[in-house]
């Protein structure tokens, strides 16, 4: 058995690592010359530490055990305690989201009305299930449309750069319906499950979130950076035979019996186009709308907002500009000069694809004026700076069905995909199923 990897963000290096770790051959092709994909910090000389991609994770069990397993443990950096705190847009003014179930009915973000079908929720009978249903219909039906307004979908914008309205609860949420299935209703099955307790730790690692995929690439016995797989073959004895761009020009790679599938649905399409031209059209479906982090840097003194929280969120029927910030500076203090305050602002997604799709000036143009509306300040920003996606998170959405269909099928011919739109888009989603994958495959040695 050998297994070629194809693609070195944090699915294919956890996938490679836990390879190792039971012995089996491998070997990890990652075309940039950076290991990590998604996983981004930069270091700007104006003195902030910033993420491009994901800011800040949740410490799963299998992330808290990777960290340990490479010796990480001792950089986690704890998110502050105020970031348990969050923000939503509502009536042009930002107001503090309830942060657990019973919170929801004593505080005063939501109506007496929408407080009231939280309620009646629990009376209401399970409908029959629907493979298809969208996340926004899902909670409208349930909830009314209130919550799907100003509670589901900043949730989804900020966790999937998506639109309620075309995401699938079955695909995003699952455990919801089936709790509505099996107790009569979500909340109570929320309680009784005992499903909804509890927060995870949100952590980041000192030196920023790239800290574990360097240090995974840099353990790895058999990581070619710089070197993209351009096509894929099939031997006569079944086996895979890789076509390669790197260092020194083209090359073969031939005697693979499994490729693991680690990189974005879009990239892996035009390599299984040739043996599996079906399969490569589904994947090349999957929707990744554009997304662009915008970072903004003020005088501490310059803005009145308290800033005591993880960040703000807008509900699209709030008609903004951008979909949100994340209040960097609260959260790491440390990773901003001393006196300033930084937002990352997040100006795209399926949502918001048109600003996502602007000139960089008419971008941070608009995001320091919406800050400025929002937050009180007063002046220009310090410093602004912007990293683009131009296609970030994949969307679980219908397009989404015919392409995990067709990972399932390919299986068979020993292509597993391992990636952030197989399962999950998190990092620690994207750990648990790479882990997961290397016992199987470990199993079948
Ligand atoms: C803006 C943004 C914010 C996010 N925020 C968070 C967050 O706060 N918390 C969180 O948990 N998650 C967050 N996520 C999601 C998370 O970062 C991703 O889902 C996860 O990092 C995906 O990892 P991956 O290894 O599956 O894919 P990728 O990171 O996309 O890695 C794929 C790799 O494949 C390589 N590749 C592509 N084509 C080829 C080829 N032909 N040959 C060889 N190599 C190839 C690429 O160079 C890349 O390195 C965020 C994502 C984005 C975009």
């Amino acid at each position: 058995m050998k297994i070629a990897i194809i693609g070195g963000g944090i699915s294919g290096l956890t996938l490679a690592w836990y390879l190792q770790k039971s012995g089996v051959a491998y070997d990890l092709f990652e075309a940039d010359t950076r290991p990590g994909g998604n996983l981004r910090s930069w270091a700007t000389p104006e003195g902030f530490l910033l993420e491009t991609g994901p800011n800040s994770l949740q410490l799963s069990p299998e992330l808290e055990e990777l960290l340990a397993d490479l010796g990480l443990t001792d950089q986690i950096q704890e998110a502050a305690a105020v970031s348990q705190q969050r923000y939503v847009l509502r009536d042009g003014r930002y107001q503090i989201m309830p942060g657990s179930p019973p919170s929801l009915l004593t505080n005063g973000f939501f109506s007496l009305k929408a407080k009231w079908q939280l309620l009646k929720e629990f009376r209401q009978p399970a409908a029959p299930i629907d493979k298809n249903e969208t996340v926004a219909h899902f909670f409208r039906r349930r909830f009314g449309s209130e919550i799907v307004d100003y509670a589901v979908n900043p949730f989804m914008a900020g966790i999937y750069a998506g639109d309620p309205e075309q995401l699938l609860i079955n695909k995003t949420f699952k455990q919801l319906p089936a709790l509505e299935q099996q107790y009569g209703s979500v909340l109570r099955g929320l309680m009784k499950s005992g499903k909804g307790a509890g927060r995870r730790r949100i952590i980041t690692l000192k030196n920023g979130v790239q800290t574990i995929t360097d240090t995974l690439a840099a353990r790895l016995s058999s990581y070619q950076s710089g070197t993209t797989v351009t096509a894929i073959s099939r031997a006569a004895d079944d086996t895979y035979q890789l076509e390669l761009k790197g260092p020194q020009g083209l090359e073969a790679a031939p005697g693979y019996t499994h490729l693991a599938l680690a990189l974005p649905a879009y990239a892996a399409a035009p390599l299984l186009e040739p043996l599996f031209p079906k399969a490569a059209a589904a994947l090349a479906a999957v929707y990744y709308p554009p997304m662009t982090a915008v970072y903004s840097a003020y005088d501490r003194a310059a803005v009145a907002h308290p800033l005591n929280g993880f960040g703000a969120l807008h509900p699209k029927v709030e008609g903004t500009y951008a979909a949100g910030s994340v209040w960097t500076s609260s959260i790491y203090p440390n990773r901003v000069p001393a006196g300033q305050v930084l937002f990352t602002t997040f100006v795209g997604g399926a949502q918001y694809e048109d600003a996502a799709r602007q000139p960089e000036e008419a971008q941070k143009a608009a995001v320091h004026a919406e800050l400025s509306k929002f937050y009180g300040i007063t002046g220009a920003p310090r410093w602004q700076g912007r990293y683009v996606w131009p296609r970030s998170i994949p969307q679980f959405d219908a397009r989404i069905v015919d392409a995990h269909r067709a990972a399932d099928a390919l299986e068979a011919d020993h292509i597993v995909a391992v990636a952030n739109w197989r399962v999950g888009v998190s990092v620690p989603d994207c750990i648990r199923q790479a882990r997961m994958r290397a016992g199987l495959l470990a199993a079948e040695k």
